[in-house]
């Protein structure tokens, strides 16, 4: 998406987790824990993905979008599909997405990423501010032809 910026991955936690499991340090009860909650947002409002769920291999992972911010009032915290996104990045300024992979088959379920959308992050796009300012009143091509048949 166009706005996202300060992403941060989280792959580095999630192979650390399944080394963990592999070791037999935790097991697959400590982390395939997803709560109900998760576990609807992921059926009405997940984006099917091709990964394989690590832990079962026979599910693929679903990928579960919350956001988080001000702007957005009680839907704070909600979960949101991802083509829902784009249209919320051009209507607020600034808010916070939280992308989960859980497994409805197994129940997995681990932080992918984080990162900020909304249109903040457009300031650093000079053509568009440039390009509203042309089409101020009284500036551009308008105003100078009608100067030019005055003469
Ligand atoms: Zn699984």
């Amino acid at each position: 998406m166009r706005t996202q910026r300060q992403v941060v991955d989280y792959s580095l936690q999630k192979r650390a987790v399944l080394r963990e499991l592999l070791a037999g340090r935790v097991g697959t009860y400590d982390v395939c824990d997803a709560s109900p909650y998760l576990k609807n947002a992921a059926r009405f409002h997940g984006e099917p993905t091709e990964e394989r769920c690590p832990i079962c291999r026979s599910e693929n992972l679903t990928h579960v979008h919350y956001i988080y911010g001000d702007e957005l009032k009680q839907s704070a915290g909600q979960a949101r599909n991802l083509a829902e996104l784009p249209v919320l990045a051009m209507t607020l300024r600034e808010f916070q997405v939280f992308v989960v992979e859980v497994c409805l088959g197994c129940d997995w379920n681990h932080l992918v990423e984080q990162f900020l959308l909304g249109r903040d992050g457009l300031a650093e796009d000079g053509p568009e501010q440039g390009a509203a300012g042309v089409n101020a009143p009284g500036a551009g091509p308008a105003h100078g032809r009608r100067r030019e048949a005055q003469r």
